[in-house]
């Protein structure tokens, strides 16, 4: 079951309410467009997902928070404070030479809010949800992800009940390396498994 409403072609009730409150406070001065664009953004790419790079790199670093991340990622998760709607069902995917996971949501945009924040406009495209399940290792190239051919791809659809986060692999080079250095490197999209954590020296 999909706790959020979708239509291909109109708005549910709740973005038809939210554009709507928006319109009003825009035409009346009150709010500056711009401004919400921004809080948008800093949510979008800021906020939320430097909850799940703190996850990321402790399970880096500390194993037995990535054991407990492996057996209970809801618990571990909420033992770092990270707690809330969207949030509530977690599944910890690593990603190993072997295996890479990609998280999708075919019905419509589940997402673990509470460690990546809002989800990015292209996950709740119609093109990302059906080519992620059967094409996965092109829309991996389209992220300008290249794995080697041996490393199998496993698609996870994210559901009201189950939200995934992927743990990436730790960059080679990062030996020295605290969490919160680690965490640095850890992006949004890495823990979509559309992307790849950043290398020290590019960061
Ligand atoms: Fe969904």
């Amino acid at each position: 079951m999909h706790d959020e409403p979708h239509h291909e072609n109109e708005l549910d009730e709740m973005t038809a309410r939210v554009r709507a409150l928006e319109t009003i406070l825009v035409e009346k001065g009150i709010v500056d467009p711009a401004a919400v664009d921004a809080i948008i953004e800093t949510y979008e790419h800021k906020v939320g997902p430097r909850n799940g790079a703190a996850v990321v790199a402790r399970a880096w670093t500390d194993p037995d928070f990535a054991d407990h991340l492996r057996q209970d990622a809801t618990a571990a998760i909420a033992s770092m404070g990270f707690v809330g709607r969207q949030g509530e069902h977690m599944v910890a995917v690593f990603n190993t030479p072997e295996e890479h996971n990609l998280v999708v949501c075919t019905l419509c945009s589940c997402y673990p809010w509470p460690v990546l924040g809002l989800p990015p406009t292209w996950y709740k495209a119609p093109a990302y949800r059906s080519r992620a399940v059967r094409e996965p290792r092109a829309v991996l190239a389209e992220f300008g992800v290249t794995l080697p051919e041996t490393t199998r791809i496993r698609v996870w659809d994210s559901t009201a009940e189950i939200r995934y986060l992927v743990i990436p692999e730790r960059p080679p080079g990062t030996d020295g390396m605290d969490a919160e250095a680690l965490a640095d490197l850890v992006t949004r999209d890495s823990m979509i498994g559309c992307g790849l954590p950043r290398h020290p020296e590019t960061s």
